[in-house]
């Protein structure tokens, strides 16, 4: 398995379980669908995962690294593990597209060649090929959430983590956002966590959904749909 939870809680000061019990596997090849309602416990799990909380009890882990032991030397190779993408974007608004996906690698120390190659290839996959120059706001939003997915996927991450990608979107741009993340998980094989609490979205995929409510999982279906 590539993401496990094992009974994970987290609770914050005085009394909140953001994580209660959780316990949640997902392979790494998965399209999962985490739903609930804003306050749920959705962005804390994520944050588990990426290791920005660290649980109260409990274990997560990607592959064999448990994410709550990890040395805060150990954290960036950790994240670049996890391709994360947000509904507010976070793109540098004084870099162009190009600029934009190619800081990604420029920080970790990849060589110019190879983010001549790498940075193309990865806004080509998401459709924004001959956009490199425009900054963005010069671009929809559908094409600033392209922008945030190219860069979520020059460290060849094992898996996507978005948050509320599509929170920020029109109905329409919304499910091409997600048909583009569900190609990319096609193709890639990159497993992908979608939260959200997008109802449409999430019925229309019909793929895994678990349910999230109040910190636990209340449902976990293979082919779901949104009924909370
Ligand atoms: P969701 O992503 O589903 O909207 P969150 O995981 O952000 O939900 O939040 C779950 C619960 O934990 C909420 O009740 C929220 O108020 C609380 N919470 C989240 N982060 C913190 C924090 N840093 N300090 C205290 N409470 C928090």
């Amino acid at each position: 398995m590539l993401v496990k939870f094992e009974h994970a809680t987290k609770r914050y000061p005085p009394n909140t379980a953001a994580a209660e019990d959780v316990t949640l596997t997902i392979a790494k090849d998965e399209f999962v669908s985490l739903v609930g309602r804003s306050g749920a416990g959705k962005s804390t799990l994520l944050k588990l995962l990426v290791g920005e909380e660290k649980p109260s009890s409990g274990k997560v882990f990607l592959g064999s690294t448990d994410v709550g032991e990890l040395e805060p030397q150990e954290f960036p190779a950790h994240r670049r593990r996890i391709g994360a993408i947000f509904q507010d974007f976070r793109l540098l608004l004084g870099r162009n597209v190009f600029e934009n996906v190619a800081f990604a690698m420029e920080v970790t120390g990849r060589a110019t060649s190879e983010i001549k190659t790498v940075v193309p290839q990865a806004l080509d996959l998401v459709g924004l090929a001959g956009k490199e120059r425009r900054f963005p706001k010069e671009l929809s939003g559908g094409e600033k959430q392209r922008v945030a997915i190219a860069r979520a996927l020059v460290h060849d991450p094992e898996v996507i983590m978005a948050d509320e990608p599509t929170g920020n979107l029109d109905p329409v741009t919304a499910w091409d956002i997600v048909r583009l993340l569900e190609r990319i998980n096609a193709i890639a094989g990159t497993a992908v966590i979608l939260a959200t609490h997008d109802k449409d979205v999430v019925n229309a995929l019909r793929k895994r959904v678990v349910v999230i409510d109040r910190g636990r999982i209340v449902r976990d279906d293979p082919e779901g749909r949104y009924t909370l």
